[in-house]
């Protein structure tokens, strides 16, 4: 304690000093809390004012850092070189093969104890001012720590004045954020077909394979310059479905199934990573689908179920609701969890007008909360009603928990 005293001392005599950021980051360098990790410098051109030394965190030259210092956060827990690493990385793509045959990989590769798993992400977030910012990064499938610091890999941001001047719709690129993407993609290529010698073992290389892009859909829209997604009225990725077939979901056929969502004269430069020639390669973006979509959907109209049927008591649904918080926080307590969310009010789940069906705006880790004290809650043994419907909530939740548990 004394010693981060000291520290943020130090690091507090940058101020003033003109020039704020270079010396809190020299002090910082001076502290040994910085990773030796460079900060390279790539031509990347910027709306208005053409091309300008960009800096990105190269991915090999942090992967040469981690291995030697901290290589078990790419292998999960284990150290490389290690024979369960190696064990854990057979498994893995004897499991993932399954899922995905096609994968480039097993056919460049006759022993996989020596390729590492990565995903590619990317978020466009929210900045100063409430401005986008863009992010790339990327994350080992194989993390050991479910803390994002340790899962998430930054390679490089970009705030939107440097990029969204270029306009052209998703289908076109962006010259600004494809300069990036284009240098990822060559560094995915290096690191795939030559791999990293490993620290220690003079014979031994690891090499690296992406199995897909994570994010939420605009972000992924715009990588893969797709020219069918959530904003379009032909709405999916990977079929010809439309919106409004959406509304009438028993007449949805594949048509147009494994027609790709991408013009021929801008093919996205993603199709370099090996592997990535597939349609299957953009994910769902299972966050934005289930604590922050369906989750909060399902949790909102089951506490006023609950609240309708009595389980909580109150003269009104307020007071209600008032009691089935308590009953969530005492379910909180016992696990050892603080939510978020200080109370269940009309306004907070939807109920302010009561035409609309209930929702809110609760975090996601309040949503995993809430759907874990569901299902505890429901699994009490209550008279199930006559028509299925307590049952059928129960073996929502149960399900949902069983996936997102994964
Ligand atoms: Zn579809």
């Amino acid at each position: 304690m004394e010693q981060e005293t000291w520290d943020c001392k130090l690091l507090g005599q940058a101020a003033g000093s003109g020039n704020e950021f270079e010396a809190i980051i020299r002090n910082l360098q001076r502290l040994g809390r910085c990773l030796s990790v460079p900060i390279t410098r790539i031509q990347v051109p910027y709306f208005g004012r053409g091309p300008v030394d960009h800096p990105i965190i190269s991915l090999e030259d942090f992967i040469r850092f981690m291995l030697p210092n901290h290589s078990e956060k790419l292998l999960g827990g284990y150290k490389v070189g290690s024979v369960e690493s190696q064990l854990l990385l057979s498994q893995f793509w004897s499991r993932y093969r399954r899922m995905d045959p096609s994968h480039v990989v097993f056919e460049d590769f006759t022993s996989l104890s020596h390729v590492v798993p990565l995903v590619l992400y990317g978020d466009e977030g929210t900045g100063v001012r409430k401005h986008p910012v863009w992010i790339l990064a990327w994350k080992p499938v194989l993390f050991c720590h479910t803390s994002s610091w340790w899962r998430s890999y930054l390679y490089t941001v970009a705030p939107h004045e440097v990029y969204s001047g270029y306009k052209g719709g998703t289908s076109m690129g962006n010259a600004c954020l494809d300069a990036m993407v284009g240098n990822f993609v060559s560094e995915a290529q290096k690191l795939y077909h030559q791999g990293i010698a490993i620290p220690g073992d003079a014979s031994g290389r690891l090499f690296f394979a992406f199995i897909g892009t994570a994010g939420d859909l605009p972000w992924q829209a715009k990588v893969w310059r797709q020219t069918r997604h959530f904003e379009c009225d032909l709405c999916c990725p990977y079929c010809k479905i439309t919106k409004d077939d959406i509304a009438d979901l028993n007449n949805v056929s594949d048509e147009g199934q494994g027609h790709q969502p991408w013009d021929h004269g801008t093919l996205p430069l993603l199709l370099g990573v090996p592997g990535f020639n597939r349609m299957n390669m953009y994910r769902h973006d299972i966050f934005h689908l289930g604590p922050l979509g369906i989750a909060r959907r399902f949790y909102c109209s089951a506490l006023v179920l609950l609240c309708d049927w009595g389980f909580f008591e109150g003269r009104d649904l307020a007071s209600r609701l008032r009691a089935a918080y308590g009953n969530f926080r005492s379910y909180c307590a016992q696990v050892h969890e603080t939510p978020l969310v200080k109370e269940f009010t009309l306004s907070n789940i939807g109920r302010g007008s009561s035409r609309s069906y209930p929702d809110c705006s609760f975090k996601a880790s309040d949503g995993k909360l809430i759907m874990d004290w569901l299902q505890e809650f429901l699994d009490k043994p209550w008279q199930f009603d006559g028509r299925g419907v307590l049952k059928c909530l129960f073996r929502a939740c149960c399900d949902y928990n069983d996936f997102f548990r994964l």
